[in-house]
C-alpha cells in the first residue's frame, strides 16, 4: 500500500459512473471531459504534492492506529502549535491554485474535524447518530476523501419559510424504513462536487418546528443512485488556452445544483434526523462552523497576497509605480493583505481549549469573515482602477501571435517600461482572468457569498462578540460621574446655580 493518497488514486476514484450533466448531456467520465478535466487534474495535483517525499511531513500526518498518512486537514489540533502546523499545510495547498480553489478538500474536512470535536452535541441528539458521525469521520479521514457539501437551500422565494416553498424544491425526507431514509429535492451549490468523492448534505439555514422533513444531515458517495448533478457553465471549456486563461483553464472548480431523486441514505450515514435545532447545533454548538470558515480565511490569505502581487505588476506593466497616488493605493493593498494574515494569526493565538481540542477564536474568525467579504470586491476594484484599458487592449487570443504580421503589430504596440511585449500580454491576460473574466467575476460572487449574505455573517459577529466587555467599558465611564454631583459643581459658593445659556 502507498504511504498516502496520490493524484492517480484520486482520478481513479472519480471514474465511478456519477450522474453529472452539462449542456444538456450526461457526462460519462468527468476526468476526461473538456468541461472538467483540467480542474480534475488540479485537484489530483494537490494529492501528488502531498505525496512527494519532501512534502510528506509538511502536508500529512498518521492518524492514531493507521499505517497510512493522510492530509493534515483531518488533524484535530490539541494545541496552538499543532493548529499552526495544520494551517501551513493548508496554505501550501492553497498556493498551488493561488487561492482560487475555494473548495479544495481541506474545506469540508475542516467542517468534519470541528463536528467530530463536538461529538457530545450529536450524542445529546441521539447515540446512534453520534456513532454514525464518529464512524464516518474515521472512514473519510482514513481514506483521505475529497468531500464537498451542500448545506444551503435553493434560493426560491426568500419571503417564505423553507417548509412553505414549492413541493419538491428543498431536499427533504420523503420516506424511511429499517435501512435508512429516502430524500428528494434540491440543494445549492455543490462547489467542486464534480471532482469530490462524497457530499455532506445538511441544513445550515434556520428551520422552525414543523419543518422536520427538512431537518437532516447525511453523507453520500457522489455516485449514489438518484443523485443528479447539474453543472453550471464551464469556464474551463470556454477558456481558449492556458496563455489566454491561465486560471480558468485549470482552476475552474465548478459549482452545481444537486438534485436528489429519491436517494436512499443508510442509517450509518445519517447524522441528524428530524431535529430542526440540531441542524443549527451541528455547526454552531460544535466548532464545525469555526473550523470550516477558519480554513476559508487561510485560503483567502493566499489569494489576497496573489491579488496584491497582481496590483504591483499592473503598475509596473503600465509604468505607474513611481506615482505617489499609485504607491498609496499599493500601500493600502499591502496593508489589507497584512490585515488578513494578522487576523489569521489572531484567531490562532487567541484560540481556546474545548475539552482536549484547540479551537480558533470564534469572534475573530467571524470578524475576518465580515470584513473580507467586503474587502474582496474592493480589492478587485482597485486592481481595475490601477489598470485602465490595458486589461482590455489585448490580442484576441494566442492565435494572433501565430500570424507573423499581427505578431509584429502586437509587439510594436504592447510596450512597457520593464516588460517585453510578449510578457506584458501574458501578464495582463492572467490579470484579467483573475478579476474580469467570467471566472474572475464568479470569484467575486463567491467571496461575497460563500459564507452567507452580509445579514447572515454580520449576525454571527453580533452573536459572538463580547458585548458585556464593550458595554461594560461604557458603563465604567458613566459610573465616574452623576448628574447631581456635576450639578453641585456648577453651584457658585453660597449662590444659585447659573442658568445654562
Ligand atoms: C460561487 C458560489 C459557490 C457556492 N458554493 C456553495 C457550496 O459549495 N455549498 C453550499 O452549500 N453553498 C454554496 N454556495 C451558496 C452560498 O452559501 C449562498 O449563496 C449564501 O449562503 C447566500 O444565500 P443565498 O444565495 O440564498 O442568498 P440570500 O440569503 O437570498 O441573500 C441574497 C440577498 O438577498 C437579500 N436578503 C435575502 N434574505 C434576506 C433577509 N432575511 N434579510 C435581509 N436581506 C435579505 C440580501 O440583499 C442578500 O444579499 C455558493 C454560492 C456561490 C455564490
Amino acid at each position: 500500500m502507498k504511504s498516502c493518497k496520490t493524484g492517480a488514486d484520486h482520478i481513479k476514484s472519480l471514474k465511478d459512473a456519477r450522474t453529472v450533466y452539462i449542456d444538456g448531456k450526461l457526462v460519462t467520465d468527468v476526468t476526461d471531459h473538456p468541461a472538467f478535466r483540467n480542474a480534475v487534474k488540479s485537484a489530483a495535483a494537490l494529492y501528488d504534492f502531498q505525496a512527494r517525499p519532501e512534502n510528506i511531513e509538511l502536508m500529512t500526518f498518521r492518524p492514531d492506529g493507521s499505517n497510512r498518512r493522510v492530509n493534515r486537514a483531518w488533524q484535530m489540533p490539541r494545541n496552538y502549535s499543532e493548529m499552526v502546523r495544520r494551517r501551513k499545510a493548508m496554505q501550501a495547498w492553497a498556493a498551488l491554485s493561488f487561492g482560487f480553489m475555494g473548495r479544495s478538500p481541506d474545506h469540508v474536512a475542516s467542517t468534519l474535524v470541528g463536528q467530530r470535536m463536538g461529538l457530545e452535541v450529536f450524542q445529546k441528539h441521539s447515540s446512534e447518530r453520534a456513532k454514525a458521525l464518529a464512524d464516518y469521520f474515521e472512514e473519510a479521514s482514513r481514506n483521505d476523501y475529497f468531500l464537498t457539501y451542500v448545506i444551503i437551500n435553493p434560493q426560491a422565494e426568500r419571503a417564505k419559510d423553507w417548509g412553505e416553498q414549492a413541493e419538491g424544491l428543498v431536499a427533504r425526507i420523503v420516506d424511511e424504513d429499517s435501512g435508512g431514509i429516502t430524500i428528494r429535492g434540491a440543494k445549492m451549490l455543490g462547489t467542486s462536487s464534480i471532482m469530490a468523492n462524497e457530499v455532506l448534505v445538511a441544513n445550515l439555514q434556520p428551520l422552525k418546528p414543523g419543518e422536520e422533513d427538512l431537518a437532516f444531515s447525511c453523507a453520500l458517495p457522489m455516485n449514489a443512485k438518484g443523485l443528479r448533478v447539474l453543472s453550471r457553465k464551464s469556464y474551463e471549456a470556454a477558456a481558449i488556452s492556458i496563455f489566454d486563461n491561465p486560471l480558468s483553464s485549470r482552476f475552474d472548480e465548478n459549482d452545481a445544483l444537486m438534485y436528489f431523486e429519491d436517494v436512499k441514505v443508510p442509517w450509518e450515514r445519517v447524522f441528524v434526523y428530524r431535529d430542526t435545532d440540531m441542524c443549527r447545533a451541528q455547526f454552531h454548538d460544535t466548532p464545525g462552523h469555526s473550523y470550516q470558515n477558519y480554513q476559508a480565511q487561510i485560503r483567502l490569505s493566499v489569494k489576497i497576497q496573489f491579488l496584491t502581487g497582481l496590483a504591483r505588476r499592473i503598475s509596473e506593466a503600465i509604468g505607474t509605480t513611481g506615482i505617489p497616488s499609485v504607491r498609496e493605493q499599493l500601500g493600502l493593498l499591502a496593508a489589507q493583505s497584512g490585515m488578513v494574515n494578522a487576523m489569521l494569526a489572531g484567531m490562532e493565538a487567541e484560540g481556546t481549549m474545548r475539552g482536549e481540542w484547540y479551537v480558533p477564536n470564534r469572534h475573530y474568525m467571524y470578524s475576518a469573515q465580515v470584513l473580507t467579504q467586503d474587502l474582496y470586491p474592493r480589492v478587485v476594484n482597485v486592481l481595475r482602477e490601477l489598470a485602465g484599458g490595458a486589461l482590455i487592449m489585448l490580442p484576441s487570443s494566442i492565435h494572433d501571435f501565430a500570424d507573423a504580421d499581427l505578431a509584429r503589430i502586437i509587439r510594436a504596440t504592447q510596450r512597457a517600461a520593464n516588460m517585453a511585449p510578449d510578457d506584458k500580454v501574458k501578464f495582463l491576460k492572467a490579470a484579467w482572468d483573475a478579476i474580469g473574466s467570467e471566472f474572475g467575476s464568479r470569484h467575486t460572487q463567491y467571496e461575497m457569498f460563500y459564507a452567507g449574505a452580509r445579514f447572515i455573517t454580520a449576525g454571527h459577529s453580533f452573536r459572538t462578540y463580547d458585548w458585556d466587555a464593550a458595554t461594560g467599558m461604557v458603563d465604567g465611564l458613566l459610573a465616574t460621574y452623576e448628574l447631581a454631583g456635576e450639578l453641585a459643581q456648577l453651584q457658585p459658593a453660597g449662590g444659585k446655580a447659573a442658568r445654562p445659556t
